[in-house]
């Protein structure tokens, strides 16, 4: 117990906890106003309210509170995270630093976006990430808060991974930096998840547009492994990846989904469908694959 203290006292000393937290509550502030005026334009744009008295939402509002609440990122993140420096000590480049900063920001932007376009298409096409990644997909009433519907462990993975591991030790993003960062990170991704029909007119082709993301969740075959990026939509344009239709989909979600809609279904879900596929499964036909969840791409 006292080293348990103890560790917990050296972890609020290293990531300088007081100011976190005062930083932490404005976050949630910016978020909170922010994800309030997105449901504004949405009830503008016509979508129904139903979709916030579902099961399904009452889910992507416990994640919402355990990613953004405080308890994930600084007991369980930082924990890691500080646990991991040492080992990942080597990775400490630092490649922004000395740079003006308007030249590492647009650095940041771009290389940050590369490597998490890959990163997702790679999550689509390795089946033992996809098993994680498809509870994000599972959601069929899309809202601003779906964009946290994330398997703990595919969330880990990706902060460890992306921003530990690359933008803040490759890169050298201060820890302080972190905050506001994360508060742009995640707002720009509840904007990509709400039932706006937004396509940012002639700017479509360098930003990812909410009615751009919207096809990457969509159930429909056609619309399959496409629109992988985050920020800027020209990755998908330049690797062949994007697609754009005068219409919205009709419909989210990945068709044939063997979930459901309870905090253990989820958390069980990607476990499932590995020992499944171990256990024989075989994948459906090529039409079928592209909209279904069971799909296991070939192994990477
Ligand atoms: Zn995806
Ligand atoms: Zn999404």
């Amino acid at each position: 117990m006292e080293a348990l203290r103890q560790r917990l006292a050296e972890l609020a000393v290293l990531l300088d906890l007081g100011p976190l937290a005062k930083s932490a509550i404005k976050a949630s502030l910016v978020y909170g106003a922010f994800v309030l005026a997105l449901y504004l334009f949405e009830r503008r744009a016509g979508a129904a309210d139903a979709r916030f008295r579902t099961r399904s939402f009452a889910l992507d509002v416990l994640y919402t509170l355990f990613y953004k609440g405080g308890f994930y990122t600084i007991l369980v993140l930082a924990a890691i995270t500080s646990a991991l420096r040492s080992e990942l000590d080597f990775l400490q480049l630092n490649l922004l630093q000395g740079l003006p900063w308007w030249l590492g920001l647009a650095i940041f932007w771009v290389a940050g976006d590369f490597v998490t376009y890959w990163w997702h298409r790679l999550q689509h096409a390795n089946r033992f990430l996809w098993a994680f990644h498809s509870v994000h997909h599972s959601q069929e009433q899309m809202t601003a808060l779906t964009a946290q519907r994330r398997h703990p462990i595919e969330h880990l993975s990706m902060d460890v991974l992306l921003y530990f591991g690359i933008f803040h030790l490759v890169l050298g993003i201060p820890t302080r930096g972190w905050v506001p960062l994360g508060v742009f990170i995640t707002c720009l991704s509840a904007m990509q998840h709400a039932q706006v029909s937004w396509r940012f007119g002639p700017l479509h082709r360098l930003f990812v547009s909410p009615s751009f993301h919207a096809y990457h969740h969509s159930v429909e075959a056609r619309h399959a492994n496409a629109n992988y990026a985050f920020v800027f939509s020209f990755w998908d344009y330049l690797f062949g990846t994007a697609v754009s239709e005068p219409e919205p989909p009709a419909r989210y979600g990945v068709a044939g989904l063997d979930m459901r809609e309870g905090v253990t279904d989820h958390l069980v879900h990607p476990f499932r469908l590995l020992w499944r596929w171990r256990r024989g499964y075989q994948p459906a036909p090529a039409a079928a694959r592209a909209a279904g969840p069971e799909t296991p791409a070939p192994l990477t």
